[in-house]
């Protein structure tokens, strides 16, 4: 069993509660797998305070400087890829592949912004005047914190503290209570590479302690967000009073679109993999399936097959799909199970617990799909974050476009067709920050920027790839004569 400290400073130290939570393996919840300090808010703004102490030192520390010690980070987690993955199996509940995935992606992160860490800088431009050069640099934002939620609990951690450190930040993570002993795995990666004191300060604790704190101490600059709109709307209230620097990314009801000429088996892959990976828990989850009425009752077939086929278990036997993550979320799901079936959607598959052994004990949902949703029911609008699919069925492609965009969210959404025609008017339409075509509406490749529209995303700043560093930089024009 792993006793996580709190890292403040460069030492792991306990919190002046005196108090710590357990974290317990969803897949069989009598199993502790570590514990977690049950942070003050004197221990966060000590973590504040070693965060501005640092400030300094580390923005003016060289680019390539900081990189080397991001590019160790990932080198050390790729060394310790096989333990972290077990951790992060028997923590939050992934397969073992869906949780190899994760933590590749959080070294593959490190090693992109390693090298973007030398050509953060600026640009030169020509002045109008003769002897006056002109140009534009980038600084550190400051103290930023940090907070993520428990669904990818390396990899988010990881695409907000390694730009932000790149660019000369100094940081506080609050990872999720629920997945905070995976999250110290990154945390040990950094002490080990050798980041300086005060760089990096990790707190966990609960939101309405630890991150209200971190949301209104005026010596934070900016705030980094990933999690529900509800916590997401508190936080950008007590950031933007305080004139921080905000950056939110919250829920979505990702839609696919699934055209009349589609390949019926193609659409049910790209549908089953995007609604039922990572058991639903993923913000760019396909919950919506909006089908043509020429190939409704096929789709709907073969999507009850696909659902019928996943083998569910507990993580490390590597099956097609895990456990959710707490009791709580089990019941969030359940719930909507309900008032699906309460506000009239049919139930074709699923719709409770696995039963039997090995299921008797773990946080297990079978996928679920419901068939004639109406869009406007709230299982059609609400972001269920679990493995439920609903399929709504329509009469023509704009009245497709009319469902996948009739919701307060944007986040992803995807299109299933051979026609470019209706591939080109779905990507121009589409309101999600993320559109594909014949693709899951899950997963994006690191390089390219990440963010949602509408409700799911605070819209101004995006994260990964070159973007992913402007929320972290100051802009300075300079005048030199
Ligand atoms: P959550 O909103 O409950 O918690 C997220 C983080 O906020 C946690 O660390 C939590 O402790 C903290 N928090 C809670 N109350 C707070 C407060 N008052 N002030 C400051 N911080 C507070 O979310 P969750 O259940 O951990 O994660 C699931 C949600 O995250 C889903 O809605 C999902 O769609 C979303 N998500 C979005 C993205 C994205 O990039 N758009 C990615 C992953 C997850």
């Amino acid at each position: 069993m792993a006793e996580t400290h709190n890292y403040v400073s460069g030492e792991w130290i306990e919190s002046e509660s005196g108090e710590t939570a357990q974290s317990r393996n969803p897949a069989d919840p009598s199993e502790v797998v570590g514990t977690v300090q049950s942070s003050t808010a004197a221990d966060t703004r000590r973590a504040i305070a070693a965060a501005d102490e640092a400030a300094e030192e580390w923005g003016a520390t060289p680019g390539p400087e900081r990189g080397a010690i991001l590019r160790e980070t990932g080198t050390i987690l790729a060394d310790r890829k096989a333990s972290i993955v077990e951790t992060l199996v028997r923590e939050e509940g992934k397969t073992r592949s869906e949780a190899g995935g994760e933590v590749q992606r959080a070294i593959d992160i490190f090693h992109y912004y390693a090298g973007k860490a030398s050509d953060i800088g600026g640009e030169g431009k020509e002045s109008s005047a003769r002897d006056a050069t002109l140009s534009v640099r980038q600084e550190p934002v400051g103290v930023v914190a940090a907070i993520t939620p428990w669904n990818y609990p390396i990899a988010i951690p990881a695409w907000k503290v390694a730009p932000a450190l790149a660019a000369g930040n100094t940081v506080v993570l609050k990872p999720a209570t629920v997945a905070g002993v995976t999250g110290a795995k990154l945390v040990e990666a950094l002490d080990d590479a050798g980041l300086p004191d005060g760089v990096l300060n990790f707190v966990t604790g609960s939101g309405s302690v630890v991150g209200s704190v971190l949301t209104t101490d005026e010596r934070v600059d900016a705030v980094s967000f990933t999690g529900s709109e509800s916590v997401g709307d508190t936080v950008y209230q007590a950031a933007a009073e305080d004139q921080k620097r905000v950056q939110l990314e919250m829920g979505g009801k990702n839609p696919t679109v699934v055209a009349a000429d589609a390949d019926i088996d193609e659409a049910v892959d790209i549908v089953g993999s995007g609604a039922f990976g990572v058991t639903g828990q993923a913000c760019t989850a396909c919950s919506r399936a909006v089908v043509h009425e020429s190939v409704y009752e096929d789709f709907v077939a073969g999507i009850a097959e696909y659902a019928d086929a996943l083998d569910i278990g507990a993580g490390m036997t590597d099956p097609d799909m895990g456990p959710q993550v707490t009791q709580s979320e089990l019941d969030g799901t359940l719930e909507y199970i309900d008032i699906a079936q309460s506000e009239g959607a049919r139930l074709v598959t699923g719709g409770g617990r696995p039963t039997g052994e090995p299921y008797e004990d773990g946080y297990f949902v079978e996928p679920t799909v419901f068939a004639d949703v109406d869009p406007d029911m709230r299982i059609a609008q609400e972001e269920v974050f679990g493995p439920v699919l609903s399929v709504i069925p329509v009469d023509g492609f704009e009245s497709a476009l009319d469902v996948a965009n009739g919701v307060e969210q944007g986040l992803s959404a995807s299109i299933v067709t051979d026609d470019l025609r209706k591939a080109h008017r779905f990507v121009d339409e589409a309101e999600a920050g993320v559109v594909k075509t014949n693709e899951k509406t899950t997963g994006l490749e690191l390089h390219v920027p990440f963010g949602g529209m509408k409700a799911s995303s605070s819209e101004t700043y995006r994260e990964q790839g070159d973007a992913g560093l402007d929320f972290y930089t100051l802009s300075k024009t300079v005048y030199l004569n």
